[in-house]
């Protein structure tokens, strides 16, 4: 008799774009002319820039002759592209950080949700709303008990994040081993400062914790003063994990290719308190379940941090970012209340009259023909907001505005 793994059988049944999917397609079908926009999903919609699929095809010659064919690479990546990542994205921040505490993959999705290999029982805090692979790899490696009414699991300590709080997480009020933290936030497009992060790193050193850095979204930053990365910050380095990707930095949703850092100096405990490398524990999990990033995916990822390709990619973030504008504009002019949509690509608004967040989003398709995400899906914290995506189509962008405009809310 093959046993599974239960803690998939506690899993809350309804995911929350498959939910999104299914109302869309039910409307559709009862509906088939109406102009739907989609203004949910968080996926990016611009080709990649020329520069890059250049480097993309240049990757792909070189397999056609014996001379440069690559077979199986390093996998933690090759070195080109680790050192290309710890000089830019790094070392011009002023954070050092060494290419091989680098490790290439092919999503931080995967990466967010495989890093719990290397821990054993913790006590783990999640920001709410957030990402919600955060919670489910959680609950299907065992850290959590069951579900209860309201979709949280038993274990979880969730760290509400408010409008009172800007959206951003609130330090535990109790001791916690792991902490995720997402930003620029996916869904709230709220950006730790400094001062938060410093905050935190002093948190977690105090109590031996590790915070799993997600910055996904960290190209979307226009204020200066705001840091990219969590290693910006002194300290860090010895309680922190940071997770990134090309998907939305440079539109590699569907190329695949992330990276996630591990600092040689981060330790984690046994029972008996001896203190390990995480960076050898990762190196061995890496190295034992995963074969590489596909050679041309890695050059060109490279190709992002040319001069070109800087170039390039930051025309393509500030299409988004217009798009961004004209959703808050059309926001304000229709007296919403929202947040975000500066430094991150999601603009997150609070429904009008109280509206639970799922009656706002059958409200926005009926009506309005136009699909977002409702806040609820992203935890409890989320219930009464909703989430537009600017990752749309310009001309789209603006027709989903101007029907919002114009209805009497
Ligand atoms: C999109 C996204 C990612 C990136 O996932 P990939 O697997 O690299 O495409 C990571 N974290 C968050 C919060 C995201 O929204």
């Amino acid at each position: 008799m093959a046993r599974i793994n239960e803690n998939y059988l506690k899993l809350q049944s309804r995911y929350l774009f498959s939910e999104i999917g299914k109302r869309t397609k039910n409307f559709i079908a009862a509906n088939p002319k109406a102009p739907v926009i989609r203004l949910g999903i968080g996926d990016t919609t611009l080709p990649l820039p020329p520069s890059i699929i250049d480097a993309f095809h240049k990757g792909i010659e070189e397999m056609k002759s014996k001379d440069s064919y690559k077979g199986y690479g390093p996998e933690q990546g090759y070195d080109f592209l680790r050192v290309a990542i710890a000089k830019n994205d790094f070392g011009s921040r002023g954070a050092k950080i060494d290419p091989e505490e680098i490790f290439i993959s092919d999503g931080s999705k995967c990466d967010t949700g495989n890093i719990l290999d290397i821990f054993g029982k913790n006590k783990i805090a999640i920001s709410d709303p957030a990402y919600p692979v955060y919670v489910d790899t959680n609950v299907m490696i065992g850290n959590t008990g069951p579900a209860n009414e309201f979709g949280e699991y038993e274990g979880i300590v969730y760290l509400r994040s408010t409008e009172q709080s800007e959206f951003k997480p609130p330090l535990p009020d109790r001791h916690v081993d792991l902490i995720y933290l997402c930003s620029p936030n996916n869904p709230t497009g709220s950006v730790l400062n400094r001062e938060d992060l410093k905050k935190w790193v002093e948190y977690a050193r105090k109590e031996k914790s590790i915070i799993l850095f997600d910055a996904a979204y960290e190209a979307f930053i226009e204020d200066p003063q705001l840091p990219h990365s969590i290693f910006e910050i002194e300290g860090a380095d010895e309680c922190a994990i940071e997770f990134r990707s090309f998907s939305k930095t440079a539109g590699f949703t569907g190329v695949r290719c992330a990276f996630t850092v591990i600092p040689k100096k981060l330790k984690g405990y046994d029972e008996k308190g001896n203190s390990h490398d995480i960076h050898s524990l990762w190196n061995r999990r890496h190295t034992t379940k995963f074969n590489g990033v596909s050679y041309p995916v890695q050059v060109a990822a490279a190709a992002v941090y040319t001069e070109e390709g800087k170039k390039q990619t930051r025309e393509v973030i500030n299409y988004y970012k217009e798009n961004a504008k004209i959703i808050m504009e059309g926001l304000k002019a229709a007296n919403f209340k929202f947040f975000g949509g500066i430094n991150a690509p999601y603009i997150w608004l609070k429904t009008p009259n109280n509206m639970s967040s799922w009656d706002f989003f059958d409200l926005l398709l009926q009506k309005l023909n136009i699909v977002g995400t409702p806040g609820s899906g992203f935890g409890r914290a989320g219930e009464g907001y909703f989430r537009l995506t600017a990752f749309g189509d310009r001309e789209k962008t603006k027709e989903a505005m101007e029907r919002i405009k114009a209805y009497k809310w």
